[in-house]
């Protein structure tokens, strides 16, 4: 409920009552759940992702804070698909989706950035200790049984803002690195 409450004044200007107006934005707050929401794990998706990276860089060049960005990517998750079929791969999704926000930091920020790729915003934190973060995901995603699929492994690439001037610069840097865990065969995280 949005509450307004107006005071009520006589001629003196004197206040002899309230009025309240109670409005409910139970619609208007469902909408804005919905547009900073991915409908399939529940957590933040790419445009609220975003916002968050933007802002958080501005705050880290402010306060000289370190910030961390983590970007993680399923493993040959196309053979998922293609060997148990797409709703299982939703399902995996899912499972990885809490797996992840079980494991961080209330201050963390987790979002699904497309397909099968998750980031992690890790405000005052140096890379140092998003390595240890990203190498505890990583261990407890490969020692979990999922259903159907058993096992799956993730990648992941860590960059720590340097001084960079846009999120697009530090957002690359993650994604190299991530490239380069990839390329070193994967089920394993790299610093960039
Ligand atoms: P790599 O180890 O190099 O990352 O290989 P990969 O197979 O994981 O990567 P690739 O980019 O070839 O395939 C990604 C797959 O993710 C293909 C696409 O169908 C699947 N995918 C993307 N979004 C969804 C989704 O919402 N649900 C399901 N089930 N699959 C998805
Ligand atoms: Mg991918
Ligand atoms: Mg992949």
């Amino acid at each position: 409920m949005e509450q307004n409450i107006l005071p009520m004044k006589d001629e003196n200007n004197r206040i002899i009552s309230y009025m309240a107006i109670g409005n409910d934005i139970t619609a208007k707050k469902e909408v804005e759940r919905l547009s900073e929401i991915d409908k399939l794990t529940g957590i933040y998706n790419r445009r609220k992702l975003d916002e968050y990276m933007e802002s958080e860089l501005n705050r880290a060049k402010r306060y000289h804070q370190p910030l961390s960005f983590m970007i993680l990517d399923i493993d040959h998750f196309k053979n998922i698909n293609d060997t148990y079929g797409h709703p299982v791969g939703d399902s995996t999704l899912q499972t990885l989706a809490k797996i992840l926000t079980d494991n961080l930091r209330k201050s963390d920020i987790l979002g699904r950035y497309g397909g099968e790729e998750f980031l992690i915003i890790c405000p005052e934190t140096d890379n140092n200790q998003t390595a240890l973060l990203a190498e505890k995901l990583r261990a407890c995603v490969e020692n979990t049984l999922f259903d159907d699929i058993n096992n799956m492994t993730i990648s992941i690439g860590v960059a720590e803002f340097e001084g960079e001037n846009t999120v697009k610069e530090l957002l690359s840097r993650a994604d190299r690195a991530l490239y380069q865990a990839k390329h070193n065969g994967r089920n394993c995280v790299v610093v960039g």
